[in-house]
């Protein structure tokens, strides 16, 4: 048996019983916990299997708690949701490009992208080349202050230009965001 045809097999096995002992593995294809060390490498880089303390085990699935915004709480179901691709591979939701922008800053180390849709266009887009509008006069009855996100700064600018508020980049926004937090109720100084 390949390599590959190795990694297989784990996969499905551990697909198929949501986890295995290394012992095990070694076992049934007939080669040393050596080689099955070697085989799952790949796989754990790629974070399609865990290594734990056990064996190997599935990945839990990204979207267990994708219906619930990662900063707030609050469900993640309207068009306005945004998601955080972690490092590691995982998924987060955030209910609205404030929490995302919120969360980002929280844990930039650990994003390896955020994907945010186009308010008007209803697109989806990378936030780290998105225009945020914050403080317009629109109600999306989500956080406060409102981040409203566009794939285009001609757009972002038209509609300032309608519905007022202020124009940032990504990390301009996530500045303005967090100091109005801060500015916010308790800690006024
Ligand atoms: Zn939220
Ligand atoms: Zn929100």
């Amino acid at each position: 048996m390949l390599p590959v045809e190795r990694q297989q097999q784990i996969l499905t096995w551990i697909e198929e019983e949501g986890a295995l002992k290394v012992s095990e593995a070694s076992r049934r294809l007939g080669v040393s916990e050596m080689t099955v060390y070697r085989d799952i490498q790949p796989l754990t880089e790629q974070g399609k299997i865990l290594k734990t303390s056990n064996g190997l085990a599935r990945v839990s699935l990204p979207t267990v708690r994708a219906d619930h915004c990662v900063y707030c709480g609050k469900g993640t179901s309207s068009r306005f949701a945004v998601q955080i691709i972690r490092a590691d591979h995982g998924v987060e939701q955030a209910c609205c490009a404030h929490c995302g922008l919120l969360r980002y800053g929280d844990a930039k180390e650990d994003v390896a992208q955020v994907i945010c849709r186009d308010y008007l266009a209803d697109t989806t887009i990378g936030a780290r080349s998105a225009s945020f509008l914050i403080g317009a006069d629109v109600r999306l009855n989500c956080c406060d202050p409102q981040v409203l996100v566009f794939g285009s700064r001609k757009d972002a600018e038209r509609f300032r230009a309608g519905f007022g508020g202020e124009l940032y980049g990504f990390d301009e926004a996530i500045q303005a965001v967090q100091e109005e937090m801060d500015g916010g109720a308790c800690c006024r100084g």
